[in-house]
């Protein structure tokens, strides 16, 4: 039995490659993090290769007594970390990521064609949130559920609380969802919770994005008021790739979600369930626990704040303002600069953010904004003196972007992709300094 670098020299090169490209970049991505070698371990063991349709306990597959004991345990610290009551709260770990988590919740407590209504994606929401655009239902929440989103106000980068409401006493929506991709607040749970039960909706929240900041109480607690709370396992939570949904185990709505979200996700949605994943995720949920993880999490906002202070100071206009959590958008707009520019200089000098749209954009390939996240370089080590330097790189990017876009004759992107990626690219030197 040999082991990669014997068997496939190929994928071992390629996958030599992204390790050192993960080592020698900044790494941005406000979605992304590096998770611990614990994880990675338990990830690649011999838990991949069982298969176990069903719960603990009821399984169709026999030989499941250790993945019984293995996903309970997940299931217990899942709890445990987001001090949840078990006789009050219950958790499915299978999801195999946080797109078809989202989707088992709404086979549970949805009939098609019900009314959903979540933050808009170009205004910071998630495609499965109901993303829809004037030609295309581009989501299958959008395809199989009726969606109206809502927005920001455009003036303050905060979500606009009223319009929601407005819009949901019209729409009457059988499910509001809280949750974003690229929204540096908090959310209101209160006054969503308030919306939600003027029209006798549902309240879920997907807190993908700041699982680990919610765990580690740095932001507030969507489980107070939310039914459904949903999320990714492997962005500020720091686990494997996967998904969680946790409900409520009383009936809301006359709807039993427990039964409905479980037989929702297996068998109404997915196969067996990725054992290794839930093992990783439980080793990650027992980081996620110590007071460490705690600690990491005030340093993901505070380093956060240190990068939007001096992005400020820099002059960039930041949407909303600032941030509360671990990411900011920056608005290039105003500098006559566009995110899909500014992405590819910075990946050039090993910055690696992405292009994001801002509220008002128009085109969402190539966007007016960037979004840059502190989770990954803060469990590199990076501290809040660190992101002020951080910033200071970002903006030589922008600025060198800028006089890249100046000597390229057309406007296309494509222009400008070819001129910067080319060997005679005069500012070449610069970007690689
Ligand atoms: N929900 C939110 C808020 C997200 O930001 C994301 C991914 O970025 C997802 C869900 C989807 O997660 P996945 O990519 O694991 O399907």
């Amino acid at each position: 039995d040999y082991g990669r670098r014997e068997v496939d020299p190929e994928v071992d090169e390629i996958i030599t490659k992204e390790k050192n490209r993960q080592f020698r970049s900044l790494e941005l991505i406000a979605s992304e993090n590096f998770t611990s070698r614990a994880v990675m371990e338990t990830v690649g063991s011999c838990l991949t290769n069982k298969y176990s349709e069903g719960l603990p306990g009821k399984r169709y597959y026999g030989g499941n007594e250790f993945i019984d004991q293995l996903e309970t345990l997940c299931q217990n610290r899942a709890l445990a970390t987001f001090r949840l009551d078990s006789t009050k709260w219950g958790v499915n770990v299978q999801p195999l990521s946080g797109s078809p988590a989202n989707f088992a919740v709404y086979t549970a407590i949805l009939k098609p064609h019900d009314r959903i209504m979540g933050l808009d994606l170009p205004h910071g929401g998630h495609l499965s949130h109901g993303f829809m655009t004037a030609k295309r239902r581009v989501s299958g929440t959008s395809i199989y559920f009726e969606s109206m989103p809502y927005r920001l106000d455009e003036s303050t980068g905060i979500v606009d609380y009223d319009m929601l409401e407005k819009t949901a006493l019209l729409f009457r929506p059988k499910l509001i969802i809280a949750g974003a991709s690229a929204y540096s607040r908090d959310f209101d749970y209160p006054r969503m919770r308030k919306i939600a039960d003027s029209v006798g909706a549902f309240l879920m929240m997907d807190m993908a994005h700041i699982s680990g900041l919610v765990a580690a109480s740095v932001l507030a607690d969507p489980f107070e008021y939310c039914d459904i709370v949903t999320t990714t396992t492997h962005k500020s939570l720091r686990g494997p790739r996967g998904g969680m949904i946790f409900f409520k185990k009383d009936p809301v709505n006359g709807v039993e979600l427990e039964s409905a979200i479980n037989n929702a996700v297996f068998p109404g949605l997915q196969g067996g369930p990725h054992n290794h994943t839930i093992g990783g995720l439980a080793v990650c949920l027992k980081h996620a626990q110590s007071p460490e993880f705690k600690a990491y999490q005030k340093r993901v906002v505070a380093n956060c704040r240190s990068l939007a202070n001096r992005l400020v100071e820099l002059g960039f206009k930041l949407v909303s303002g600032g941030s509360d959590n671990h990411l900011v958008l920056v608005d290039l707009r105003p500098l006559g600069m566009d995110g899909a520019r500014v992405e590819k200089i910075l990946d050039m000098a090993s910055i690696t953010l992405n292009k994001n749209s801002v509220p008002g954009d128009k085109s969402a390939l190539v966007p007016g904004g960037i979004r840059i996240g502190t989770p990954a370089m803060t469990t590199r080590g990076l501290s809040e003196k660190d992101f002020v330097v951080v910033a200071d790189l970002i903006k030589e990017g922008v600025e060198i972007t800028m006089e890249a876009k100046k000597l390229v004759s057309g406007t296309k992107l494509g222009e400008f992709t070819k001129l910067v990626t080319s060997p005679e690219f005069p500012l070449r030197e610069r970007v690689e300094s």
